[in-house]
């Protein structure tokens, strides 16, 4: 643990690391509370860096911390959503918590597969009102209300395994155990696939596996892996722009911390994915008008605009860079040209 006040320890520049001993005397002989890194330019207040308090409790990577990290890492993942306030509050003098970071990382993880879990089953409820309409067992709406994301009907996953395990050396009681499993199987993996089901057994009954289906359309994946490319590759962009390699001098350790947090920007980003895939006709590929050319790339739209709050924020807030404004822009522009560039070479379109 870390002690709250180090008066002693020689000072550094949160932004370009450059010793400000020379700085902070001078500062000091002054009476000024505040000064100026000689080095990047960065306006440094000498009590907030020696001062670890001022760590947003909330924050995963805080050094101010009460909570437990896990309550902190779903506390962070939540406070993305304001990215002005969340980047004004996490400060370049908090060094980098790998450890914290991975809790934050797992926590986003965990939101991306609700996301997912939840388009699913939004779907499943959309196939199966029709499907109510006909002759819906026991059997069916059990296994619907139990599994809502599951992709196979309670019906199917009952008779399949009840018939495969017939047979002429059949016993009442190996059909019911390995029905049993087959649906406690299917329960844990969502899914079943009928023709990579299981093996029969040496004694003539049936093992059944369940299996976990894909919980992405190949299409949602794709399109949000394009997507992606905008929120993960802007941040790493800032490195390569002359102006703030030669002038900001921003350490690259304060763009991977930006870069792991703009994950936060991928569960909404997957919901548009899904949603836009769902109704696949509202991203039809290879329409004439400029309307259909833009659908497919919706979601990388959305990312563009997500990405270029989050990168003003980032650029302004915790960087506080001068002409800020200007590199987020940048940054963004070129991070949403690769994704186009991405999405077109995986769809054939642009
Ligand atoms: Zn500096």
């Amino acid at each position: 643990m870390q002690s709250a006040h180090q008066p002693n320890a020689p000072l550094h520049c949160p932004r370009c690391a450059y010793l400000l001993a020379g700085t902070e005397s001078d500062a000091a002989s002054r009476g000024d509370p505040r000064g100026t890194c000689p080095e990047c330019g960065l306006d440094v207040a000498w009590a907030e860096l020696r001062d670890t308090r001022g760590d947003p409790p909330w924050f995963a990577e805080s050094r101010n911390a009460r909570r437990p990290l896990a309550w902190r890492a779903c506390a962070t993942a939540l406070r993305t959503m304001r990215p002005f306030r969340f980047w004004s509050a996490v400060t370049m003098q908090i060094p980098l918590r790998p450890r914290a970071i991975a809790v934050y990382l797992l926590v986003v993880a965990a939101a991306a597969h609700a996301v997912a879990v939840t388009g699913r089953t939004w779907m499943n409820i959309e196939r199966r009102q029709q499907w109510y309409s006909t002759t819906p067992t026991v059997a069916d709406h059990a296994w619907a209300a139990l599994m809502p994301a599951s992709i196979v009907w309670g019906e199917s996953i009952w008779s399949w395994t009840t018939r495969r395990n017939e047979g002429p050396d059949d016993r009442w009681t190996t059909r019911t155990v390995a029905t049993a499993v087959a649906l406690a199987e299917c329960a844990c993996t969502m899914g079943f696939d009928e023709n990579d089901m299981g093996k029969f057994t040496g004694a003539g009954g049936f093992q059944a596996r369940g299996r976990a289906p894909r919980l992405l359309d190949p299409a949602a994946a794709a399109r949000l892996a394009s997507a992606a490319v905008v929120p993960l590759a802007a941040p790493a962009l800032v490195l390569l722009l002359p102006f703030s390699m030669r002038r900001a001098r921003v350490r690259p350790v304060h763009l991977l911390r930006a870069t792991l947090y703009s994950t936060a920007l991928l569960p909404p980003l997957l919901a548009i994915a899904v949603w836009g895939t769902h109704h696949g006709h509202r991203f039809m590929l290879g329409a004439p008008t400029l309307r259909g050319r833009l659908e497919p790339h919706i979601v990388t739209l959305a990312a563009i605009a997500l990405a270029s709050v989050w990168m003003t924020a980032i650029c302004t807030r915790y960087l506080r860079l001068p002409n800020a404004i200007g590199v987020a822009a940048a940054c963004t522009a070129i991070a949403g040209l690769l994704s186009l560039g991405a999405a077109a070479t995986h769809f054939g379109v642009l």
